[in-house]
């Protein structure tokens, strides 16, 4: 087995093989430009150090029990697979959810560009492209996925909020897009909005768990990637309503209201996540999680 090496940079530490080595100056930068931008919405200062486990297929199996390629963030490490050497086979799997054959020319078109092919690439060009492609998934786990996991690790750090689960998850979710927008990547930040809103509006017929209190209620590790993925794709979905309806600032002003408002008190209610919410927004959202989105869970 090729040994593990590690590469520090700044205050990011990557844990990679030799083979992975060029691809380090990337990751260790996606790294650290993620928590300048994410540790101060925690109260942390913007070099609060990011452990980076880039791991082969090989090396997987002894750092977690998910499936190779299913990311996580374990006692502060963020956990990827090194998609530059094996393919990432779970998050390739996520293509099963997206009915590119239906798509309209020129949508197809318009996500092709935004995948960087060609506009007139074919359904099975595109779908291709996202089960095999290490530019995508080199994009898709380092611009995205990352601060998605530096996210939950800073969220823990500075013991805010974290339960319900679903609002750990949405918090990622939301700072992993600002991330995007911070950092100028305005095609990421466009691709992986529409990628999501596919797996939210296409996966709906092919998922198990739809809405918001099934997906809690079926319990996150036992739903398997796809509905997982359905899952973050519904709470992309609510965060852009949001979003269009209270402003560009809206992410950003909920994680400050979930950091000044719960510091200390990692577990909240539903009830609480929904009058936090409703804060930032201004106006009181009670309805709109209750018929839109049936939460609180009756
Ligand atoms: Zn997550």
């Amino acid at each position: 087995m090729a040994p593990l090496l590690t590469t520090v940079a700044l205050n990011v530490t990557v844990i990679h093989v030799e083979q992975s080595r060029s691809a380090v100056p990337r990751i260790a930068e996606a790294a650290r430009a993620s928590a300048e931008y994410v540790a101060p919405l925690y109260g942390l200062p913007p070099d609060h150090p990011v452990t980076v486990l880039w791991l082969p297929r090989e090396h997987w199996g002894s750092h977690t029990s998910l499936p190779y390629g299913f990311p996580s963030n374990s006692a502060g490490k963020e956990i990827l697979p090194a998609v530059d050497i094996d393919p990432a086979t779970e998050l390739a799997r996520l293509a099963n959810l997206l009915s590119l054959e239906d798509m309209e020319a020129e949508e197809r078109a318009r996500f092709a560009r935004l995948l960087g092919l060609p506009a007139t690439a074919s359904a099975s060009d595109l779908d291709h492209h996202l089960r095999s492609s290490e530019a995508f998934y080199l994009d898709f786990c380092l611009d995205f996925i990352l601060p998605h996991e530096i996210a939950h690790a800073f969220n823990n750090a500075a013991n805010t909020a974290r339960r319900p689960n679903w609002l750990h998850e949405w918090q990622a979710q939301i700072a992993a897009i600002l991330v995007c927008r911070h950092r100028g990547q305005e095609r990421q930040e466009r691709l992986f909005r529409r990628y999501y809103r596919m797996m939210y509006e296409q996966g709906r017929s092919k998922v198990q768990h739809r809405t918001l209190p099934e997906c809690i209620e079926a319990g996150y590790t036992a739903m398997g990637i796809e509905n997982y993925a359905y899952f973050h794709g519904l709470l992309v979905a609510m965060y852009c309503q949001l979003e269009e309806e209270h402003g560009r600032g809206f992410g950003e002003k909920l994680l400050r209201v979930l950091l000044e408002r719960t510091k200390g008190r990692p577990d909240i209610s539903e009830a609480e996540v929904i009058a936090l919410c409703s804060e930032a927004a201004g106006t009181d959202l009670t309805p709109w999680f209750r018929e839109r989105w049936h939460m609180p869970a009756p």
